[in-house]
């Protein structure tokens, strides 16, 4: 299947399709589309970056469209549950860019942020409404949100939903909705955990396989550098000076390895910018922003607060360490050699971290080229270390003292509990309309303010 004509889509979507610049569906588009138009369950495993938004989106709109049904209070009729806002900010984006010549109205809920204009977006109902899951509980609890006319339900990233603990909150909430109802379950991988959740959920499921489970893409080409823990911020600062690196996601497994690093970076006269639980919305959205600029800074993530972000031409991965667990890689890397384009990654690691490292390749079924000496390449002439920006002094020492006690812990508490808080007071600070006609506006960047920047990579390293 080679056109998105074959697929069974009506001529608003294949129009929003041609605006967005897609011309061939992605192989999980292929898989899903027909089927689900065809009003089946799904199971897919897929990695991000392999299309699997759309894979979703499109058919449930399309479905949407040909039963049309009065909107009620209060209620939705696709409900899709992402575990990050971050993720859940970019799948509303893809309903709102897919859906903007049909009518279909959308809105998000999540964490954060006030929930007032969340609860004003659902008074008259949408269509799809994305959503975290402890926010939506909250509002649900409130009577804010009616869940008992879904149509269409689509649980996105499971196992990192189940990862941060979101499992009880999930079933909660698939226990509210009408039993009646289309289900599509989306995880990168397939632990027990997933599947055991997959099976209380959906009936006679087709299970679509983009690529082997745990498997990254073809694209990314990978190497691991062996390097004490004390030489680890000499040997990134060389790296990111040395090698033309135009987009660098580094990956750190705790916020406070965020924050050390990123004063670090600063030290070095590197830009950078960190994304992690402990960092307030309007900071996170910063932060992307500046990363989808055509001059990012080095963003520096932790895994949760990385997850989700869906951003072009990332030409780098550095994980400072390797994760502990195996699949966490793969998502990691997933972050560059997105949509068929090349993308490198490096891993630092020390002598103590090797059984990780080992565990990685174990689930790669393949060992991970070692790149010992520097990789060869001339010395970026515009590379990120050149790009020094000040940093907003929010930013900086005021913010880093609160957060002492939370911060040696690896990634998840912070975002969970920021996302359960009901900030019933607090404004909305990122100026997301949470319900918008989706015929009506342009698509946003997530952050608001700045475009992608479509610079071709540039590729100056050893073959390994
Ligand atoms: P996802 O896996 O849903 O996060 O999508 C990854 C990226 O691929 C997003 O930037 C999408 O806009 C893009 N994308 C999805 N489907 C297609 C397609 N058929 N052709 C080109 N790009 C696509």
């Amino acid at each position: 299947m080679n056109s998105f004509d074959t697929l069974g889509l009506s001529a608003p979507l294949l129009e929003a399709l041609a605006a967005e610049g897609y011309t061939n569906p992605t192989p999980i588009q292929a898989q899903a589309v027909p089927h689900v138009l065809a009003g089946r369950d799904v199971f897919g495993c897929a990695q991000t970056g392999t299309g699997k938004t759309a894979a979703f989106a499109l058919p449930l709109i399309e479905r949407m469209l040909s039963l049309p049904r009065p909107r009620a209070a209060r209620r939705c009729r696709t409900l899709v549950l992402a575990p990050t806002r971050e993720l859940a900010g970019q799948i509303h984006q893809s309903f709102r860019a897919y859906g903007r010549n049909t009518g279909l109205t959308t809105a998000v809920i999540y964490g954060g942020v006030g929930q007032r204009p969340q609860a004003d977006a659902m008074m008259h109902g949408v269509d799809v409404l994305v959503a975290t899951p402890g926010r939506l509980l909250d509002l649900v609890g409130q009577r804010l949100v009616d869940l008992r006319s879904v149509e269409f339900l689509v649980l996105d990233e499971a196992d990192r939903m189940l990862d941060m603990g979101f499992i009880h909150d999930v079933r909660r909430i698939v226990g509210m909705l009408p039993s009646a109802r289309q289900t599509l379950f989306f995880s990168a991988t397939v632990p027990a955990a997933v599947r055991d959740l997959a099976g209380t959920m959906l009936r006679d499921p087709l299970e679509v396989k983009t690529t082997p489970q745990a498997t990254p893409a073809e694209t990314v080409s990978q190497s691991v550098f062996f390097v004490s823990k004390g030489e680890k911020r000499a040997m990134l600062v060389r790296l990111l000076k040395e090698q033309s690196m135009s987009r660098v996601i580094v990956f750190t497994r705790t916020k406070h390895g965020a924050d050390k690093l990123h004063r670090d970076l600063d030290r070095a006269g590197i830009a950078a910018a960190s994304i992690h639980g402990n960092k307030s919305q309007n900071q996170r959205e910063r932060a992307l922003a500046a990363f989808k600029s055509p001059r990012p800074p080095v963003l520096i993530a932790t895994d949760i607060a990385a997850r989700g972000i869906d951003v072009d031409h990332v030409s780098h991965v550095v994980n400072f360490e390797p994760p502990h667990e195996p699949e966490t890689y793969v998502h990691r890397i997933g972050r560059t050699g997105r949509a068929g384009r090349t993308g490198e990654a490096f891993t630092l690691c020390d002598h103590d971290e090797q059984p990780r490292l080992k565990a990685i390749e174990k689930l790669l079924r393949r060992p991970i080229p070692h790149g010992n000496e520097m990789p060869a390449g001339p010395p970026a002439t515009e590379s990120v270390q050149q790009r020094r920006e000040p940093r907003p002094r929010s930013e900086t020492r005021g913010s880093q003292r609160g957060r002492r006690r939370s911060e040696r812990r690896p990634e998840g508490g912070a975002e969970r509990r920021s996302e359960r808080r009901s900030d019933s007071g607090a404004r909305a600070s990122d100026g997301t309309r949470p319900a918008e006609k989706v015929s009506t506006q342009p698509p946003r960047q997530d952050g608001g303010t700045a475009t992608l920047a479509k610079k071709p990579l540039r590729k100056h390293r050893r073959a390994l």
